[in-house]
């Protein structure tokens, strides 16, 4: 097993500064925009994002947590349930949130085939009709079966199948650090 160091600490702090000041001038401003990290590292990144948002602007952002794992089309459970959709969309506090005629920026560590999102957009679009729905990834390994493309990107990683992307981030594994790992 190889690993390869692509994102130290400084070029994921520069990534995730850059996208901030991306999705801001993308969207004039932050009025009226959601956030929504998917699964575990993408709930950090977008923490991390709304941070930096409000020190660009002056303002808070709000920042929702969405796991689709049950919504993915290749797995066996495929939610359908209303009870279903707002476990998934549970904020804080458990209650699904709101999307009606926001901007919804999806944000989520790694983009591999597109499924993911597509279920995520699904799940969203079970809880309202937003505005519009962006995507921001950390890394885009490549290899999409659907017609997905980020709107911000930290780092574009041209993959072979056999390799893997590992992001580690301090929240949950003691360092920041993108590696690739060839099998
Ligand atoms: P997709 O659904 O686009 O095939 O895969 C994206 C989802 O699977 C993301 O939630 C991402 O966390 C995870 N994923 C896919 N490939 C990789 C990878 O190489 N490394 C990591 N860390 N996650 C991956
Ligand atoms: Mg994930």
């Amino acid at each position: 097993e190889e690993h390869l160091v692509i994102m130290d600490e400084t070029a994921i702090r520069r990534a995730l500064t850059r996208i901030a000041h991306e999705i801001v001038e993308k969207n004039k401003g932050i009025d009226n925009c959601v956030i929504v990290g998917i699964r575990t590292r993408g709930i950090y990144l977008a923490h991390r994002i709304a941070e930096r948002i409000k020190d660009i602007e002056g303002k808070p952002v709000l920042v929702n947590e969405l796991d689709i794992t049950q919504y993915r089309d290749d797995r066996k459970a495929i939610a359908s349930a209303d009870a279903e959709v707002a476990a998934a969309l549970g904020e804080t506090g458990g209650a699904p949130f709101t999307v009606q005629d926001k901007k919804v920026i999806l944000f989520d560590d790694v983009l591999y085939t597109g499924r993911t999102i597509r279920a995520a957009m699904d799940a969203i679009m079970d809880c309202g009709r937003p505005q519009s729905i962006q995507l921001a990834v950390l890394v885009d390994r490549g290899h999409r079966e659907l017609p997905i493309r980020p709107d911000f990107v930290g780092k574009n990683v041209p993959t072979s199948k056999q390799e893997q992307i590992e992001v580690q981030l301090t929240e949950i594994d003691q360092i920041d650090q993108v590696t690739i790992i060839n099998q």
